[in-house]
């Protein structure tokens, strides 16, 4: 068939001609994203908690406030733990990037399109990715305001209404810390104990965590975390002992990058090895797996770089028949509930969570605070994340307020 090129052509012009003004209307019936706020937030914490490699009186989170031209807010969290003795992206850095880089690349993208604009910023940045969770969330928060569903809604839906959530005894005193969770466990707020260990000498580490297993009994789940202090020696001899002494779960024992130790501990003992800081999200998951490093993986959506990362993360260790753990970077109200709209949704979480974030501060920039009765978090079912923001704590606690 001869082709009228002449004929094409006009076609083509006719249409795109045709087509252009359409294009527009549908491009401007999504809303845009006119400005993206950081703001960092100072909150006082219940009392001091002692991790192997801070002390926090106090929680630092970036609070980010996105709006579009709907006229609909969606808020988000970037938290982490002691500045940057933790992670590698501090509250200063992390508003700071923000304002900078990631905000004029937000404004003026569809705000309905998370899957595109996350694609954007992954582009104009590298990593950063607590950065790039808390602003997924203020667009996941959102959209689920402008569809009036629950976050979890938006990732298919939630398959528990509510998740387990332990406590962390870290006052660094043995029988303070028994007593505190003598308390709990009569108030029915938490029967698993996390303890945070690595900053004493290993026999000191166990022998306090001993004495609490040994008084708690069979009545509590008692796990430590190492947070990557020991060496290999150390944590082959604080396993064993540990093991013996009926701990449930060993979480990063050795440095991150040493995943040859990891594997190996896992392979030597029956008591399950969790990575954390090993596995950040759905590639370093793959690399885990291949080596048969951890019998547990700690999943959260800072460190995956947002809901939908830690979502593949979780994809992975299915495939492998890798348990799974609902963790957190001390996050307020409004990244813990971001969160658990994301654990809700997952098909398996055997270990539970530790989202008791909102727990540790003695005060909030939302509402109403998260619920936790019956030793399990309930998750918020109005539209998006279900919270509020308090605009007068905000404006109490900002870092930059007005005298
Ligand atoms: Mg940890």
């Amino acid at each position: 068939m001869a082709l009228d090129v002449d004929g094409l052509g006009q076609g083509k012009i006719a249409r795109a001609i045709l087509l252009q003004p359409i294009h527009l209307v549908i491009s401007g019936m999504n809303p845009q994203i006119t400005s993206v706020e950081a703001i960092l937030v100072d909150l006082p914490t219940i009392r001091a908690h002692q991790l192997s490699m801070a002390t926090m009186q106090h929680q630092t989170m970036v609070i980010i406030r996105l709006r579009a031209s709907d006229d609909i807010e969606g808020i988000g969290e970037a938290t982490t733990i002691g500045g940057l003795s933790y992670g590698e992206e501090s509250p200063e850095g992390i508003k700071l990037t923000i304002d900078t880089y990631l905000a004029p690349v937000l404004v003026g993208q569809d705000a309905t399109n998370i899957n595109d604009v996350m694609l954007k910023l992954n582009k104009a940045a590298r990593g950063n990715r607590f950065a790039k969770s808390g602003i997924e969330t203020a667009l996941l928060d959102a959209q689920g305001k402008r569809l009036g569903v629950p976050l979890s809604a938006l990732l298919g839906g939630s398959v528990r209404k509510t998740l387990p959530v332990l406590w962390t005894l870290a006052s660094g005193d043995t029988h303070r810390d028994i007593e505190e969770a003598e308390t709990l466990l009569a108030e029915r707020r938490h029967d698993t104990f996390k303890l945070k260990i690595g900053r004493r000498t290993v026999r000191d580490d166990v022998a306090h965590v001993s004495k609490i297993k040994a008084a708690l009994g069979d009545r509590a789940r008692i796990t430590v975390d190492v947070n990557q202090a020991w060496n290999e020696i150390d944590a082959a001899l604080g396993i064993a002992a540990l093991e013996a002494a009926g701990i449930d779960l060993i979480e990063q024992p050795t440095p991150r990058e040493q995943r040859g130790a990891l594997a190996r501990l896992a392979a030597r003992f029956i008591v399950p090895i969790m990575a954390d800081e090993g596995v950040t999200g759905p590639e370093d998951a793959l690399d885990l797996v291949r080596g048969s490093c951890a019998d547990v993986f700690a999943l959260k959506i800072a460190k995956s770089g947002g809901i939908y990362a830690m979502m593949r993360t979780a994809a992975v260790a299915d495939a492998a028949g890798v348990a799974l753990y609902g963790g957190t970077m001390l996050e307020g109200s409004i990244g813990s509930i971001a969160s658990a709209h994301g654990f809700s949704a997952l098909p398996q979480l055997s270990w539970g969570t530790e989202l008791f974030g909102p727990l540790l501060l003695k005060d909030d920039v939302v509402t109403a605070r998260p619920q936790y009765r019956d030793f399990d978090l309930h998750i918020p079912e109005g539209p998006g994340l279900g919270l509020q923001i308090d605009e007068e704590k905000l404006a109490f606690y900002r870092r930059d307020k007005q005298a």
